[in-house]
């Protein structure tokens, strides 16, 4: 069979046919090129309007990159015409395998693309002896098609969220749709400020942010402040992931102080290691991580004071009736007010504050599967931890919408079934 015969199979540009297929040296080693020409009496398409124009000349043949077959690199050869559009003047027409002045082809772009989800970028340049930059472009231009043709119809849930990015105290404030089964990441911008969301909602169209009748975040007061703007007729939620989140930070801060203070008094540390013994949910640890846990926690230490705290209110999950919860809320508060734990206090205070939005919890109870954000940031520090080339903001965010945006792909393409 002829190579010419599977590319007609793939490929159909109307107005061009493939011509002869040989061997030929590029860039130093021996690829396949893959002759294009234009159909006889066809004329050339103005790139910018796609009306069909006079030819005005040809200029000298050009090479696009397309997908390898058998580990030979492939390239499409051809002469483009140029055309006189009586709009836009003297162009170099359109050609259906490629976007603008770019030499490889979109259905190489979008081969690329699929394999730098799964791999880090910098594996699939490698493997298939390409740059970074040209992963970095395939992606790109993948991302930027899915999110100009994604559909934003029936999105009512939704969670708001701060990652840290890049060293320092960098934000990104990632917006993921959580409606069951369309579990996705709809935006995200950098920083954490109310602007930031406010963009979002922008974006996202007024109509739309209508319709929303869960929107899921953390305490933050500039997220809080722009939700209640924006998405009146939404629940805002303060869930479970959200808010135990708080209570890990508080003691982690406990015990980095208390470790400090073990070494100024030339203690032994007993909390050697503890770290994530205390963060880690209990059903996670293996053995001898109980047995360790269990030692932990028969001292009489601020750490494990801060710990059995949290342990305690996990229970507030659980109550089936609101009143009860709440009844149980105010009662753990008020004796975490009584300790001396600075940082767990500050936790209660902030639940004080935020109560009728902590309480929406039930009113959502089973629409909402309290662990989706978490899940999601899970996949978005993946993803960040895979992409140590990421060197902009651009970049970074380019990889999260490929890797978390189920974006739809240009149609090109033939997949294995
Ligand atoms: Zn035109």
């Amino acid at each position: 069979m002829l190579i010419k015969t599977v590319l007609n199979k793939l490929e159909h540009f109307k107005s061009f046919v493939f011509g002869a297929v040989t061997f030929q040296e590029v860039n130093g080693s021996e690829a396949l090129v893959v002759e294009i020409k234009a159909r006889a009496n066809s004329r050339p398409e103005c790139p910018e309007c796609g009306k069909l124009g006079k030819k005005r000349d040809t200029q000298p043949v050009r090479l696009f990159e397309y997908v390898p077959i058998w580990a030979f690199k492939v390239f499409f050869q051809y002469a483009p015409r140029r055309v006189g559009c009586p709009i836009h003047g003297v162009k170099v027409e359109r050609m259906p395998w490629v976007y603008g002045k770019e030499q490889m082809t979109t259905s190489y772009k979008v081969y690329l693309a699929r394999w730098a989800r799964r791999l880090s970028w910098k594996e699939t340049a490698d493997i298939f002896k390409t740059s970074w930059e040209s992963i970095y472009r395939a992606v790109q231009h993948v991302v930027e098609y899915g999110l100009a043709n994604r559909n934003l119809d029936g999105v009512t849930e939704i969670g708001v969220d701060e990652i840290q990015v890049f060293t320092g105290h960098k934000y990104l404030t990632m917006v993921y749709q959580l409606n069951a089964g369309a579990r996705r990441l709809l935006w995200c911008g950098m920083e954490r400020k109310a602007k930031t969301l406010l963009r979002f909602f922008h974006e996202f169209g007024k109509e739309r942010s209508q319709k929303l009748k869960y929107v899921c975040s953390d305490m933050w007061a500039a997220y809080l402040k722009v939700i209640k703007k924006k998405a009146p007729n939404a629940l805002n939620i303060l869930d479970r992931f959200h808010i135990m989140r708080k209570f890990n930070e508080a003691i982690d801060l406990i015990r980095r102080g208390e470790v400090k203070l073990f070494k100024a008094e030339n203690q032994e540390n007993v909390l050697l290691k503890g770290r994530w013994l205390l963060l880690k949910n209990r059903e996670n640890l293996n053995v001898k991580q109980t047995i360790r846990l269990k030692t932990l926690l028969k001292l009489n230490i601020a750490t494990i004071k801060g710990y059995l705290l949290r342990e305690d209110f996990q229970r507030f999950w659980e109550y089936k009736y609101p009143a009860a919860a709440e009844k149980f809320l105010d009662n753990w508060i008020t004796r975490t007010l009584q300790t001396n734990l600075e940082p767990m206090k500050k936790v209660a205070n902030m639940l004080k504050n935020h109560k009728p939005l902590i309480m929406n919890w039930f009113k959502a109870k089973g629409v909402l599967s309290s662990g989706a954000v978490e899940g999601m940031n899970l996949k978005a520090k993946l993803t960040m931890r895979k992409a140590y080339g990421f060197k902009s903001p651009e970049c970074l965010k380019t990889a999260l919408y490929h890797t978390l945006g189920k974006l739809p792909e240009p149609k090109c393409l033939h997949i294995f079934s």
